[in-house]
């Protein structure tokens, strides 16, 4: 079976590995001037020109039966049109849906699913009288460009909004409520064509600057009231979707409950400890059930967890024993993900000071 893959980044290179060790042959739909070094030499590497019809892209792709995506934000009309060609997983109206913000809302909130309350502003002045009405801290996002938390705006005084660029209102934003959680988490899941559904153990993740630093995965009896909710979460929405592949959902724990923050139509990277950690990465998951195989039950080791490199070299991490890391063959900029290192511990507390350890080791001009 041929998949393409639709991104050159580190995602698709660790679905490639994935794909290739269950004998999948890959191929790459990648931008006309994005950048390929994570999966150069890892297979065929078409570029989207504006020039190649449909038709000639499935050809030079080599004819794969499925295409799936690193990254929701892409061409979401090529994705409808291609997918009259063959298979695309996880479905256009999925990726499209988790690849804008308000359509993301919209589609949580018709289904009753729990989001900050939020209102879609169109200019200063609707964002003024949100504001006005709620007298709150809000959080204002651009609904398509964005990750990481760039694209992003804090506001806690009328003064603030007078003082935003006029030019951040090119399009309508979200406007919503700061969440006052007391930790983040993610879950990750996975569906087959078959229907067959499979969570991986809830995720809890560190933030600074908006920018994921680590994870660590948290085992079911640890937090048994924390965890059926949020599969419960990823379960109805891969229902909902009709989903194939790997889905991944953002969360902000509260007083109350969860809170949804973000859906990714893609293996996420608070899912990269599955690669040291599972039985079955969330990589391999994604190949298997877009391949059209039953996904298979996921086991895990009990303490498992993940640092990012960014910006940061293997250097940093040379002298600690007992690591898994991964590099994805970038060349290293300030902040840029070049690569991640797992790591799976005995106990609980082995696993937490491994984690201080690494991200000091690091980072020590920010963990210090
Ligand atoms: P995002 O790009 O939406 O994933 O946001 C990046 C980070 O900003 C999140 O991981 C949170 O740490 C923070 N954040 C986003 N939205 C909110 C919110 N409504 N309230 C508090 N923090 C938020």
């Amino acid at each position: 079976l041929s998949i393409a893959i639709y991104g050159g980044g580190q995602l698709a290179k660790m679905m490639a590995e994935a794909g290739k060790e269950q004998g999948l042959s890959v191929s790459f739909l990648v931008e006309e001037h994005e950048e390929t070094v994570c999966v150069d030499g890892m297979g065929t590497i078409v570029r989207k020109l504006p020039t190649l019809s449909n038709e000639e892209l499935f050809k030079q792709l080599g004819e794969p039966e499925v295409l799936t995506v690193e990254r929701e934000q892409v061409s979401h009309s090529f994705l409808h049109e291609f997918s009259k060609l063959i298979r695309v997983s996880p479905n256009p109206h999925a990726v499209e849906t988790c690849g804008d913000r308000i359509k993301e809302r919209q589609f949580l909130s018709d289904l009753n699913l729990p989001v900050a309350p939020y209102k879609v502003v169109a200019n200063k002045q609707e964002l003024t009288d949100y504001f006005s009405s709620h007298s709150h801290k809000l959080v204002i996002k651009h609904p398509h460009s964005g990750y990481d938390g760039k694209a992003q705006w804090r506001v806690k005084s009328l003064e603030e909004i007078e003082q935003l660029n006029d030019d951040i209102f090119s399009c309508p934003l979200i406007a919503e409520e700061f969440v006052n959680f007391d930790f983040e988490a993610s879950v990750v899941g996975v569906r087959d064509i078959k229907g067959n559904i499979q969570a991986y153990p809830l995720t809890k993740n560190d933030h600074h600057g908006g920018i994921l630093y680590s994870s660590l995965s948290l085992k079911p009896d640890e937090i048994n009231e924390l965890t059926p909710p949020a599969q419960d979460i990823i379960s109805r929405l891969l229902e909902e979707f009709d989903y194939v592949g790997v889905l991944a959902v953002e969360l902000f724990h509260t007083a109350e409950g969860w809170v949804i923050n973000e859906l990714a139509p893609r293996v996420h990277n608070s899912g990269h400890w599955t690669m040291d950690g599972c039985n079955h990465s969330q990589f391999d998951s994604h190949m298997r059930a877009i391949s059209g195989l039953e996904v298979e039950a996921i086991e895990s080791e009990a303490n498992a967890g993940m640092v990012n490199l960014l910006g940061k070299g293997l250097e940093t991490i040379e002298d600690k024993p007992n690591l898994a890391a991964h590099w994805y063959g970038k060349s290293i900029r300030p902040l840029r993900k070049v690569g991640h290192v797992n790591f799976a511990r005995d106990t609980r507390a082995e696993l937490e000071r491994c984690q201080k350890e690494l991200l000091l080791a690091i980072y020590p001009e920010t963990f210090a």
